[in-house]
């Protein structure tokens, strides 16, 4: 007797667990029970297994009988002319919904010339067997499972244009590529959903060689004159807001260009941009530290040292001013209020973004790459027809991670390119490697897509033919300028006086143990002190009974709290941290003594 669980509770039992899948199955696909419906028979438990709850993925498979699938060629022709929907199908139950259990149950063929009697299921497409994402990058079949799921990873980080009211928008850290174009080698899946009016990316030559050295690993080679020309050129959108809060007492911010007395006025330079409204004008380039909309609050408890240091009693300065490191020109202003009433003021900065080195490049093979060096257009290598690369990729990149798709889409491309066509590049149904092979060789090419080509510097002919085509290359959205960051002196944290952390806050670089032994094994010892040194604190310390003792700066003079005026007060460097132990040691009642010895 087999056990049957509906939705994971046990309901039942039953002498003939298959002739309960069967009627269950036969009755779903009558339309008699709800087509969400999956059942399974588990083996290892012997439990029949029905499922309707929410949740489950499902996925559409055609229903095969003795090797033939219910999805004649008729109802194909029907469903084209529109005289049959998707819906008859399912009710008809020719087409029906699995879900990851029932899958189990079915044996599914690929494609119609694969049936046999035993199978179950055909699927509607080889290339439903890739997501809709997958399904957009070419000749994937060919490629390394693992290589695929990268390259869908980082097509996602492609800048395209989310969405065309862009310019009114502001969402935070908007990025936009300029210009867009259709990839010469598509997939059927551009055109199903509709992904002509989402692109990203742009086809551009590509060499595969190794160059100067710029293009190790997975570093790119970049022609400087395709940046110079708008190659992948993106803009880069960021919003301040700012809203008038009120607080507890009567008192609010207030967005106002700050008078000179009110604690921490910044000099009378950060607020040239300001008009009366204190916004800044809009089209005004504003610079790293200029201040964006000028604002007052209440004096309030506030966590960075310096401000805690001008006193408590004056409004305090509290203007928005541009993130670190970044710049930009000011591209409009949004001024409205909130539920509660308070002033809000959204200010949207745009950056312009030119490929720079270290940007992030990739094709839609899971082969991204860090620009390396940007090159004049007369050093890159050329071709016997005269055509220059706009990227140079490495060779090795290839065979390690076997990504097939790569290739074949520099092939394709070309192929494209040439005949001035858009080559099909979908997995399973696409053009074949053969085919392209021989248009190839009809172009007048070499039918395997090498070229002879010349070194652009000292314009010898170079030893070997170079593999050199055209394909899709997205831009990611990982731009150097937004992630680059350096301190020298800076910010520190009010309580243990070490560097802030956090690229916002002109944060410190963390120097970690392994960093530590690094600069250890180099001998670069007072280096590693000066690291070591940054929250370094003078504390006085009584001789006799090892605690923090009180020193009188202007008498130059110290006592202990415990043993008075004629205890030997010395003073001591430690850090600040170590200056924090001692007090949450006496905090839990643990006299921690200081024993002091002489350094010489
Ligand atoms: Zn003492």
């Amino acid at each position: 007797m087999s056990f049957v669980f509906v939705n994971g509770v046990l309901s039942g039992a039953t002498d003939d667990p298959n002739r309960l899948i069967k009627d269950l199955i036969e009755d779903r696909r009558e339309g008699k029970i709800p087509k969400e419906v999956n059942v399974r028979f588990r083996k290892d438990t012997d439990s029949v297994m029905i499922n309707s709850d929410s949740g489950r993925l499902l996925r559409a498979l055609i229903v095969v009988k003795n090797g033939k699938p219910l999805v004649t060629k008729e109802d194909v022709q029907l469903l084209s002319e529109g005289h049959v929907t998707w819906q008859d199908l399912i009710d008809k139950g020719k087409i029906e919904y699995l879900d990851a259990d029932e899958e189990e149950l079915a044996y599914t063929a690929l494609t119609e010339e694969e049936l046999t009697p035993s199978h179950t299921h055909l699927e509607i497409t080889p290339l439903s067997v890739f997501g809709t994402q997958a399904s957009l990058l070419p000749f994937i079949n060919h490629s390394n499972a693992h290589r695929n799921v990268t390259a869908v990873k980082s097509v996602q980080q492609g800048v395209g244009v989310y969405s065309t009211n862009y310019l009114i928008r502001h969402d935070n850290e908007s990025m936009i590529a300029i210009d867009q174009q259709f990839p010469i080698v598509k997939t059927e899946m551009y055109e199903n959903e509709n992904f002509k009016s989402h692109l990203s990316g742009q086809n551009i030559v590509v060499a595969v060689l190794s160059y100067l050295g710029y293009n190790m690993d997975d570093a790119i080679i970049i022609n400087k004159s395709s940046v110079e020309r708008g190659l992948l050129r993106a803009m880069f959108f960021r919003p301040y807001k700012v809203e008038d809060l009120k607080y507890v007492g009567g008192q609010s911010d207030l967005i106002t260009i700050p008078d000179k007395d009110v604690a921490g006025y910044r000099s009378e330079d950060s607020y040239k941009y300001l008009d009366e409204d204190a916004i800044a004008a809009i089209n005004s380039h504003v610079n790293d530290g200029d201040v964006l909309i000028g604002r007052i609050s209440p004096p309030r408890f506030v966590s960075s040292i310096d401000k805690f240091r001008l006193g408590v009693q004056k409004q305090v300065e509290s203007s928005i001013e541009c993130r670190t490191g970044e710049s930009g020109i000011v591209e409009n202003v949004f001024v409205t209020s909130t539920s509660e009433g308070n002033k809000y003021v959204s200010l949207k900065i745009r950056q312009d973004r030119p490929v720079e080195i270290g940007d992030i490049f990739g094709p839609r093979s899971g082969q991204k790459g860090v620009v390396g060096m940007l090159l004049n257009q007369e050093d890159m290598p050329f071709t016997y027809s005269g055509i220059v690369p706009d990227l140079i990729f490495s060779p090795y990149s290839i065979p390690s991670r076997m990504s097939m798709s790569y290739l074949l889409e520099l092939i394709g491309g070309k192929v494209g390119a040439l005949g001035g066509r858009h080559v099909d590049g979908t997995s399973f149904t696409g053009e074949t490697e053969e085919s392209l092979r021989q248009e190839l060789m009809k172009y007048g090419f070499r039918e395997n897509g090498v070229e002879t080509m010349y070194n652009g510097i000292t314009g010898e002919e170079m030893k070997v033919r170079i593999f050199v085509g055209d394909m899709t290359y997205i831009r990611l959205k990982h731009f150097v300028e937004y992630k680059i960051q350096w301190r020298a002196r800076g910010p520190i944290q009010l309580l243990n006086r070490q560097p802030t952390e956090g690229k916002s806050k002109r944060g410190g670089l963390r120097l970690g143990e392994m960093e530590k032994d690094c600069f250890v094994a180099y001998g670069t010892a007072l280096a590693l002190k000066e690291r070591f040194d940054s929250d370094k604190v003078t504390i006085p310390v009584c001789s006799k009974c090892g605690m923090v003792a009180v020193y009188n700066v202007k008498k130059k003079t110290g006592y202990c709290p415990i043993d008075g005026e004629d205890a030997q007060i010395k003073l001591i460097e430690v850090s600040a941290s170590f200056k924090i132990l001692l007090d949450e040691l006496k905090s839990v009642g643990i006299y921690p003594k200081m024993v002091l010895g002489s350094k010489v």
